[in-house]
């Protein structure tokens, strides 16, 4: 039987792919390793009982997105939500790209960046970060200038990397670039610098877009919740291209409710940080090359050890440790991510990691 053809450009496309193997420890994607509080628990099902069942939720979200505009200070016709920040980052490829248009990336960074803009048939341009995987200011000038980007993807702290952004890079690109300045903070209460103030300014940026999620520091990854803060006028243009009713309804109770846990999710960042210290002192110890980072996942590089990155991860499997094996992505050539767990999690690794690289 002969099948439908698919879009050309889909064919030459892969789809995400993250192993999801059974193991003991799990450091493979940055979630949280703690789930939210029990009270957390109960008072979600208390609330979800108020749902309306028959009837469609709450189109435009407007209670959570109130609650999370007090959260950070700003109106709520600022703030957008969608089932994770990946719909948040795929509404403003379809509002700002497609067809025609350029998104530009700095690699090595969050891989989706590049296959959401494409699936929304956007052309991509790629530049590379410096040695420290920083976006270097000239680079950063060249690129816009040449490539005249409608939509820059910037990720504070970098996902693979842990490096934040630079208020520098950032003010640099607003003032250089007219299109969309994209900060991606899925970290961000890791790091100790937020776009979010540029966004409660006076005279706030009309380009400047920050997204968050709930999958990382708010222990909620089964839900898929995120948002962003945009100038106002935006919101008008993202409902033209969501579907309607896209959040439903149990998400916003428990994106809601999550939110009065705003001090036991500080309390689990604090936790998860000081292990950053620890784990990456450890490591740091054994011998490899460990790149400082804030947020809840720590690069490092085997080549010191004269192993490859590959050799490392399979080790690392056979002892029931699933970490994230970066080595074959340009510019991290035997590089592993690994994300922190639990104190004990983490203790497991650092002996695994231990093993593995005698
Ligand atoms: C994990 C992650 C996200 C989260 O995506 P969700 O769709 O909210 O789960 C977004 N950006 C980066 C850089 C990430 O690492």
């Amino acid at each position: 039987m002969k099948r439908p053809l698919v879009r050309d450009d889909l064919n030459a496309m892969d789809s995400y792919h993250s192993p999801q193997v059974e193991v003991d420890v799990r450091l493979n994607t940055n979630e949280a390793p703690f789930p939210p509080p029990e009270e957390f628990e109960r008072a979600f099902l208390q609330e979800v009982k108020r749902v309306s069942w028959n009837r469609y939720p709450d189109r435009l979200a407007l209670s959570l997105r109130e609650d999370l505009a007090e959260l950070h200070q700003v109106e709520p016709e600022q703030v957008f939500v969608a089932n994770g920040s990946n719909e948040v980052l795929q509404t403003l490829c379809l509002t700002f790209g497609g067809y025609g248009r350029t998104a530009l990336t700095f690699e090595p960074t969050y891989a989706m960046y590049g296959q959401i803009a494409r699936v929304a048939q956007c052309r991509v341009a790629e530049v590379q970060r410096n040695e420290s995987f920083q976006i270097s200011l000239d680079v950063l000038e060249r690129a816009i200038e040449l490539e005249k980007p409608d939509l820059m993807f910037l990720c504070s702290p970098n996902n693979p990397t842990g490096t934040p952004e630079s208020l520098e890079v950032i003010e640099a690109s607003l003032g250089l670039s007219s299109g969309v300045v994209l900060v991606d903070e899925a970290y961000g209460q890791f790091a100790d610098f937020t776009a979010l103030d540029l966004l409660r300014a006076q005279n706030a940026s009309e380009s400047l877009v920050v997204t968050r999620t709930f999958s990382k520091t708010w222990s909620m990854a089964g839900v898929r919740l995120g948002y962003c803060v945009a100038p106002p006028w935006m919101f008008e243009e993202f409902q033209k291209v969501v579907m309607p009713y896209h959040l439903d309804a149990v998400k916003q109770v428990a994106g809601r409710v999550a939110l009065r846990f705003h001090d036991q999710m500080e309390t689990r960042v604090a936790q998860i940080s000081d292990e950053r210290r620890r784990v990456s002192e450890a490591m740091t110890q054994l011998g490899v090359e460990v790149w400082p980072s804030q947020a809840n996942f720590i690069l490092f590089g085997t080549s010191p050890c004269d192993l490859s990155g590959d050799e490392v991860w399979k080790r690392l499997l056979d002892s029931s440790v699933l970490v994230r094996n970066c080595s074959s992505w340009p510019g991290l050539k035997d590089c592993l991510r690994v994300t922190l767990g639990t104190q004990q999690e983490n203790t497991i690794f650092l002996e695994a990691l231990q093993e593995a690289l005698q």
